[in-house]
């Protein structure tokens, strides 16, 4: 073993450096980013084989006056926080002060900077031996370029990819930038071409188009999502997805972060709307109060802790679903309106929380109104599936017990009755689809998350030649490709947990039988709405469902004949346990 010795503080440093500047893309990163919190307007980005060669990025910031670029480019200096406190409350996306030192130590560092007032002034940092300070040329703003990255570790320069892959890592960043600053306009070139440019008044819907597709930008829908913990910004409508979850963007407080609880959020909002294994285009903004969140986890910043994270996500959950449920079928036109961007940006340094929150609120103008879900229409009432959740302002009925999920117990004047509870509604829903279905085409209810069904090619053709037939039975569907459609509404009666399943077996019967003998498809209809087997009913649920069977001639038997009900008459109670 060899004796411990501490490190030269040269080696030190670099070691240090390494966590910040690992490779070309986390110096574009650390650039960009101090060009915004410096409130540039006007951001331009341009790299040389990769970024290996030169980063340069040019903004139109307040600049750094020449008498603290020596501070600048030191280690633990920063103008953004003073003391340990101020940790809690970061609304810049640096505080660190240590990216500058930390390229300065792996790299060439040439920073021209002026205020606006008189001349600027430029510095140079190579391999962390830095220059005086001398007078330069510069309009108000900063120059920042770097040079030869990781001359003073060529190990490091070894494990960087090929020019192309470098780049596209570095495009990521300004992209997430470009998203979460809708003040700032961008300009991104490699190897003297301009790759994108975006204007600083291009919309939400604008820097979407350009950074994730026309398509993408097009179908928009603004997440909207008020309270203590906002959720801001916009999400494409489903058809609109990705095999990886590289379109999805969230910023908290304006600081993109990957985070899994999040994903995990989202996920979950969009359940019901997109299949598993695809992902959506997302660019959110959470505005927490910063004391809530712990920014300071992650060298470079791109992890943070919540909290609440158990809040954060419902709020995310929340926004997400009443962003989809904007596109019941009549609200799709509105839906596609451009959303605002001023949503989720970065708090200005400085800038107080109230401050921040006026600026959220007038960013809302021109986004869609909300539109509530159709309800099932009131005529078809009666039959509409027991209020999930029934309150306990409900007449408390007689003691009902469930068994096995599957059964309903109680007490009646003859003795006990048992009752099969899918068998029952069933022969209930029956004889109502039956009454409507003489009368005319039954009523619809639009599906709050409107459900893709995969088919084969034979079946999209069948729901073409059947669109009349589904739909007097309550089941709107739009064809989206050569192998999905979306189910639109279900019946307005019973249950509606599975419309696909509900879709497969009425293309089946429709097919099967002609235009569909009235009975049998009744039949179809109630068994598929009917509540199912092993379905856990609140006691509210148990009594509406028992209470308007009462009501009820001839449910003793379901369409099938199968019996509904056991009676266990007081009589027989009686002659079992012999007390006659
Ligand atoms: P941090 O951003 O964490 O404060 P940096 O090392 O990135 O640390 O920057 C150090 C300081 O240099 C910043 O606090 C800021 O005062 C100044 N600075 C850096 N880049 C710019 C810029 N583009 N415009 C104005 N000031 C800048
Ligand atoms: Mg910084």
């Amino acid at each position: 073993m060899r004796k411990i010795v501490q490190l030269p503080p040269q080696v030190a440093e670099r070691i240090a450096a390494g966590e910040v500047v690992e490779r070309p893309a986390s110096v574009v990163k650390e650039l960009v980013e101090n060009a915004v919190d410096a409130g540039a307007a006007a951001i331009a980005i341009s790299l040389r084989k990769g970024g290996k060669d030169l980063i340069r990025v040019q903004d139109d910031g307040a600049g750094i006056p020449a008498g603290e670029l020596p501070l600048a480019v030191a280690r633990y200096a920063t103008s953004k926080i003073t003391g340990l406190e101020d940790l809690w409350r970061v609304t810049t996306l640096g505080f660190r002060g240590e990216a500058l030192a930390s390229i300065g130590q792996v790299a060439e560092l040439t920073i021209t900077s002026g205020t606006g007032g008189g001349e600027g002034a430029a510095i140079t940092v190579k391999g962390g031996v830095a220059s005086g300070v001398r007078p330069a040329a510069c309009p108000r703003g900063t120059i920042v370029e770097v040079r030869d990255l990781f001359f003073t570790v060529p190990a490091r320069r070894k494990f960087l990819k090929q020019d192309a892959a470098e780049f596209a890592r570095a495009a990521e960043w300004v992209t997430r930038i470009a998203l979460s600053t809708p003040r700032a306009g961008f300009t991104l070139e490699h190897d003297g071409k301009t790759v994108w440019k975006i204007p600083s008044d291009a919309t939400l819907a604008e820097r979407v188009s350009m950074l994730f597709g026309p398509e993408a930008g097009a179908k928009l829908l603004a997440v909207e999502g008020g309270g203590a913990i906002e959720v801001r910004g916009a999400v494409a409508r489903p058809e609109v997805w990705r095999r990886d979850r590289r379109a999805i963007n969230f910023f908290v407080n304006g600081r993109h972060v990957r985070d899994a609880m999040l994903n995990q959020a989202l996920a979950e909002g969009f359940r019901g709307c997109m299949v598993p294994g695809r992902f959506p285009v997302a660019v959110l903004g959470v505005l927490i109060d910063p004391a809530r969140i712990d920014v300071n986890v992650h060298p470079a910043k791109a992890e943070i802790k919540f909290a609440a994270g158990a809040e954060v996500f419902q709020a995310v959950v929340r926004a997400v679903r009443a962003a989809l449920a904007k596109l019941g079928p009549r609200a799709i036109e509105a839906a596609a309106r451009p959303a605002d961007t001023a949503a989720f940006s970065a708090a200005p340094a400085g800038g107080g929380r109230a401050e921040f929150s006026a600026r959220l609120a007038s960013a809302q103008e021109g986004l869609p109104a909300r539109v509530a879900p159709r309800r099932a229409p009131a005529d078809s009432a009666p039959l509409a599936p027991p209020a999930p959740a029934a309150p306990a302002a409900a007449p408390a009925p007689a003691r009902i017990l469930q068994v096995a999920r599957s059964y309903l117990v109680r007490e009646t004047a003859q003795g006990i009755e048992i009752v099969d509870q899918h068998a029952l509604h069933e022969k209930m829903l029956f004889a109502a689809i039956s009454a409507r279905l003489a009368e005319g085409p039954l009523p619809m209810q639009e599906l709050f998350f409107p459900v893709p069904v995969r088919l084969r090619p034979e079946e999209i053709a069948e729901i073409e030649e059947r669109r009349a037939a589904l739909e007097s039975c309550g089941l709107r569907v739009e064809i989206r490709g050569p192998e999905t459609a979306l189910v639109l509404s279900v019946p307005a009666f019973g249950e509606t947990g599975d419309p696909e399943g509900l879709l497969r077996d009425l293309l089946r019967d429709l097919g099967a039988g002609g235009a569909g003998a009235a009975p049998s498809l009744a039949a179809r209809l109630a068994c598929g709405l009917a509540v199912k087997a092993g379905r856990t009913l609140s006691a509210g649920e148990a009594a509406d469902l028992l209470g308007r069977a009462d009501g009820m001639e001839g449910v003793d038997t379901c369409p099938h004949g199968r019996p509904t009900k056991l009676v266990l008459g007081f009589a027989e109670l009686r002659k079992h346990f012999d007390r006659l």
